[in-house]
């Protein structure tokens, strides 16, 4: 019994021995051991190397992030909202003007698809504030609305654009009632906003432009972009501003006049002065133009594809009032 006793033991001890051995004789091979190290070196440096090459192709401007067209509906995490946060909006908003005359505004509706496909080519997206007199045009005519309705698809945006009686082309819409039957009387704001709405696919306008009168602004769009008085290009980077519409809290991004030919050059938003304000739009700034479709000639279109190849050459892509609000 003791001796086998004993036995237990030596073959306990050896057993321990042995696996003490086997535990020293991994614990020398260090050849292995040293090989991630090198790697980790060599990591650092490659990732220097390449910041340092994004600083030196892009000197002016922090690293953009470009929102794609469906990043609206998509969830956003907390990490991308922080990123988007940070980054100036541009946007451009179109003024389609009140029109009386049918000719006119069939001319008008030319340039605005025109405007739109040069919009598509660059891949830069419009507000486009339709006054209700185009809206009555477009809704008389099942191809113009499938054109509109695919504009929205496309990723540009549907809002209204209103005259209101104080502006020297009233476009006949009002709440006033003392205005009711009066010469170039029309209808009320939610009329005029029947007409507009129905350009949209959900029927949904939430951003609009034209008239400053609280008591004028319609009561469901709580987006707006507006310039100073007169307007100017000193107001072409602004950061957002909130004030209170009659019974609506909106948010007013900026415009500056571009092409627009009833502004003086020394108020414009020229080609040179987009360029400089390039570099002076900070974080939480947005950089807005206005174009409207009564002014834009060929000359007005080739200029603004100069700003399109301005934009894509310093990776800028414009997005809806609705989508910079949203990020
Ligand atoms: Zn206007």
């Amino acid at each position: 019994m003791k001796q086998s006793y004993l036995n237990g033991i030596i073959v306990v001890l050896i057993l321990i021995a042995a696996g003490l051995g086997w535990t020293l004789l991994s614990l020398n091979k260090p050849a292995q051991i040293t090989e991630p190290s090198t790697t980790e070196v060599t990591d650092p440096i490659v990732a220097d190397t390449e910041s340092d090459t994004s600083t030196a192709t892009d000197k002016r401007k922090p690293p953009r992030f470009i929102p794609g067209t469906t990043t609206q509906t998509e969830p956003v995490s907390a990490d991308t909202e922080t990123i988007l946060d940070l980054t100036p909006g541009y946007l451009i908003t179109v003024h389609i003007e009140p029109e009386q005359n049918p000719t006119v505004e069939r001319q008008n509706w030319g340039t605005l698809n025109t405007l739109v496909n040069l919009a598509n080519e660059y891949d830069m997206k419009l507000s486009l504030h339709f006054s209700a007199s185009m809206a009555s045009l477009v809704s008389q005519n099942m191809e113009f609305i499938d054109t509109v309705w695919k504009w929205e698809r496309d990723g540009h945006e549907i809002g209204v654009h209103h005259h209101d009686p104080s502006h020297a082309a009233w476009d006949g819409y009002t709440d006033d009632a003392s205005l009711i039957g009066s010469r170039g009387y029309l209808g009320t704001i939610n009329e005029m906003m029947d007409l507009v709405s129905a350009l949209s696919v959900d029927k949904t306008i939430l951003t609009g432009s034209g008239t400053s009168n609280p008591d004028e602004w319609p009561e469901w769009v709580i987006y707006g972009s507006r310039g100073g008085s007169p307007p100017s290009y000193k107001q072409m980077v602004m950061p957002a501003e909130t004030d209170v519409m009659g019974n609506t809290t909106v948010t007013f991004l900026p415009k500056a006049p571009f092409n627009v030919s009833m502004i003086s050059a020394a108020n414009s938003a020229t080609y040179d002065r987009i360029e400089d304000a390039l570099n002076d739009v900070d974080p939480d700034e947005y950089l807005g133009l206005t174009i409207t479709d009564k002014t834009l000639d060929d000359q007005g279109l080739a200029d603004l594809e100069r700003v399109f190849q301005l934009y894509v050459d310093n990776n800028i892509q414009t997005q809806t009032i609705e989508v910079l609000l949203n990020r």
